[in-house]
């Protein structure tokens, strides 16, 4: 339940020799500006934190392979912009979080999954979806270049962050709703809290009320989590006003407050 606490030795070698390769790496302000000065997540962290989600994103984009298939074309704005995106969640948890996945595939619009699975009475079903991201256990992140475009617009939709969401989901080994929280957090409560934000997510949506996050957070425990995840860095106020016990477990889990940082004394 501890994974990711403390960074190993292998860490530390490997982040100082990762400092080596950053320094031939040159990304010049403009080049920042272009690829993440309209994202509002970005503009709202102090300058100090600023320059640890660019230093975060280019070791991310040293240590992950990221692949552009099916005409997809990916320059270096959306690498950087993808990259940083990415890092947020984990700028408090560090790279290591990530450490199960290597690679990136980016698709130009939406992709077609097709996948298999065996119900309880050993029937085989084929299903093929339509999906703009998927994350698999030990496997590749799946983004549509097509959602990249239109994450971080303001409306809390953050595709990015709701793949490596899932990705921090799997670490304790199951897609559950629930990542390997911290000594300090409380499981019990934690799984409380989300139950009752989730009977009253299926409350609202049955009354057509308004929504602090999207419904498709409905579909499984999984989902609730990934699009609670995007909903926290990108549109935290009405997620707060709605669920504080919720949004307090999030700020325990990623040790970051979005909604305080345009206020600290609101915290
Ligand atoms: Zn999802």
């Amino acid at each position: 339940m501890t994974s990711g606490r403390r960074p190993s030795w292998w860490q530390r070698l490997r982040h100082w020799r990762e400092d080596r390769q950053l320094r031939q790496l040159k990304v010049s302000p403009g080049q920042w500006q272009e690829a993440l000065g309209d994202w509002a997540v970005y503009q709202r962290y102090p300058p100090a934190q600023q320059r640890r989600i660019r230093d975060l994103a280019l070791r991310l984009l040293l240590r992950k392979h990221l692949v552009a298939v099916n005409g997809a074309e990916l320059d270096d704005r959306l690498r950087l912009r993808i990259a940083g995106m990415a890092v947020v969640p984990v700028l408090e948890l560090g790279l290591h979080w990530y450490d199960r996945w290597q690679t990136l595939i980016l698709y130009d619009g939406p992709f077609v999954a097709e996948h298999s699975w065996e119900d309880e009475f050993g029937i085989v079903h084929q299903e093929v979806s339509e999906r703009s991201g998927e994350a698999w256990e030990r496997g590749p992140v799946v983004l549509s270049l097509e959602d990249v475009w239109h994450s971080g617009q303001g409306d809390g939709y953050n595709v990015v962050i709701h793949e490596l969401a899932h990705t921090l989901d799997m670490r304790d080994a199951s897609a559950n709703g629930a990542p390997p929280l911290h000594p300090d957090m409380d499981p019990q409560a934690w799984q409380r809290d989300m139950q009752a934000a989730w009977d009253d997510l299926a409350e609202r949506t049955e009354k057509s009320l308004p929504l602090p996050v999207d419904d498709y957070a409905l579909e499984d425990p999984a989902e609730f989590f990934a699009v609670l995840s995007e909903t926290f860095f990108e549109r935290p106020a009405p997620l707060r006003e709605a669920w504080p016990a919720v949004y307090g477990h999030l700020t325990a889990f990623y040790r970051q407050d979005p909604e305080g940082q345009s206020d600290p004394r609101d915290k």
